[in-house]
């Protein structure tokens, strides 16, 4: 017995000193993968390899955070985007020691800037990881990923093929595709550098959309020196509205929206909004204080109701929850208030381009009656693509046709539990594969903003830990998977 034990334990520590280090591979360096990046490298105690994928050469930036217009900057301040959800203060502090020394908690700060910090501390974190803690960046794009026995294996548009214990999947946000009538010209994509690039300062710019992409062109243009007509179109023509300083969060109580029905908790939130206004307050206070609960709302809402809240309620919500900073507000004011920018709710019917490049644009308005819209350059603003089965993802496609990866219910995004694991065509969680950031909004609904991304990412670090420890050691002993600092 005394033998069996003594020779068992050496061939397990045989095991332990002779095998690599397991492997986890995000796929998407956006704030999202920088996130679980920066989580991991601080929780893990044990050897570890830690591989991001990302074709951009900077990590942290993705979409949201590699604008080059100092003008576009946060929709939520400065108190609230700390990528450490135990360190509330982190990111002002950053600020504070990095070029804006007065930064208070109301400060929106530039997303070029925050796509820097993100940078920085993922810099730091691989810095300050165990030495057993390794970081590698594979620069390109993931194009498969496959259960290959213990292991899943991910390959890359260069070649290589990456064995992996755990797989991320941190894709974030897409450009929607073209939202004019088939058969006329794809219009340039307000996320594409060119959307406002060689554009003479007088000329006619139509903007599709009228959310927080429009705005960000708006202020492109702006920047730019922009003087012609700019006009914006979309369904409801409503553009979102701006935050109040020292608006108070309602404290909702669980029992207060213990109600299945939308219909029944709109009706509170619009009492409570109506209240807080005559009290001499604002509106914003109910809204936000829905944040806290809106995962157990959408838990709870049935399968209908969530589908009428995207159909019918989600552009009203959309402009109410997400806002924008009050210098931004007052930017898009001065430009409508001189009239150069001009916001029409309606429906594109047509779209004919002539040889010039010119655009002809006939828009049914919503009121009745029609507008025509001669425009020398037509941008997309619809924003992130909201079908998922139309992102342009081939990974996503493979994963999917595979069952490894289904779509949610309503095809918001990927179906999973709430704790980030995929769910497979089987309906079986996929106990290696987890995804993190807009594509568990059908999920988890707030699924889009740092806010509810550094918990996800540091509650994924601590599973994801876990689950490489009990592959090593057997165990999910938490000294073992990380110390979660
Ligand atoms: C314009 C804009 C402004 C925003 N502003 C704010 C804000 O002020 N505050 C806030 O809290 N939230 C904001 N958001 C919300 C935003 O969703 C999150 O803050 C965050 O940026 C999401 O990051 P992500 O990494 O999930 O997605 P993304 O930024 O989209 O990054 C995804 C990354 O995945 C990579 N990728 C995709 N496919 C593959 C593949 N197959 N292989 C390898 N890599 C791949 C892409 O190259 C990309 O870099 C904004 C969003 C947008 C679009």
């Amino acid at each position: 017995m005394y033998v069996y034990r003594i020779s068992r334990f050496m061939a397990d520590t045989r095991k332990l000193f002779s095998a690599r280090p397991p492997r986890v591979v995000v796929i998407g360096g956006g704030a999202s993968g920088a996130a679980v990046a920066v989580h991991l490298l601080r929780q893990a105690i044990s050897p570890l390899r830690l591989t991001l994928i990302e074709p951009r050469s900077r990590l942290g930036l993705g979409v949201a955070y590699s604008t080059v217009f100092r003008s576009h900057v946060l929709n939520v301040r400065a108190a609230n985007m700390s990528i450490f959800p135990d360190r509330p203060a982190h990111f002002l502090q950053w600020l504070r020691g990095n070029g804006f020394p007065s930064a208070g908690p109301w400060f929106f700060a530039p997303r070029l800037t925050y796509g820097a910090y993100l940078e920085d501390v993922l810099a730091s974190a691989v810095r300050q990881a165990r030495r057993s803690v390794t970081f590698e960046h594979v620069r390109g794009r993931a194009t498969r990923l496959s259960n290959g026995g213990d292991r899943l294996v991910v390959e890359t548009d260069r070649g290589d093929v990456l064995k992996a214990s755990c797989a991320v999947l941190a894709l974030g946000n897409v450009p929607s595709n073209n939202p004019l009538p088939t058969e006329t010209p794809e219009p340039f994509s307000a996320w594409s550098p060119e959307a406002v690039r060689q554009l003479s300062p007088d000329t006619t710019v139509l903007l599709v959309g009228s959310g927080l992409t429009a705005v960000d062109t708006c202020l492109s243009l702006r920047e730019l020196g922009h003087r012609g007509q700019i006009f914006i179109v979309s369904r409801h023509g409503l553009m979102p509205r701006v935050h109040v300083r020292g608006a108070k969060r309602t404290h909702w109580r669980a029992q207060d929206l213990s109600i299945e029905s939308l219909r029944g908790i709109f009706s509170k939130v619009r009492i409570a909004a109506r209240r807080d206004l005559e009290s001499g307050g604002t509106w914003h206070g109910p809204i936000d204080g829905l944040r806290p609960h809106s995962h157990d709302i959408w838990q709870r809402l049935s399968l209908k109701e969530r589908r009428r809240f995207v159909r019918h309620l989600r552009p009203y919500w959309d402009v109410h929850r997400h806002r924008v900073a009050p210098a931004v507000g007052a930017a898009i004011e001065e430009m409508r208030s001189r009239g150069q920018l001009v916001v029409t709710a309606g429906r594109i019917v047509s779209s004919q381009q002539g040889k010039s490049g010119v655009s002809q644009v006939t828009i049914a308005q919503r009121g009745g009656g029609e507008l025509v819209v001669v425009a020398d350059r037509v941008i997309n603003c619809t924003g992130p693509e909201a079908d998922a089965r139309r992102f342009p993802i081939p990974l996503l496609r493979q994963l999917v046709a595979d069952g490894l990866v289904r779509h949610d219910p309503l095809f918001l995004g990927v179906d999973a539990a709430s704790d980030g694991n995929l769910i497979g065509k089987d309906g079986a969680e996929q106990d290696r594969l987890y995804a993190i950031g807009p594509l568990l909004k059908g999920v988890l609904w707030e699924s889009i903003a740092i806010p509810e991304i550094r918990q996800q990412a540091a509650a994924l670090a601590q599973k994801l830990l876990a689950t490489v420890a009990e592959d090593t050691y057997g165990t999910t002993d938490r000294h073992a998977v990380g110390a979660g600092i």
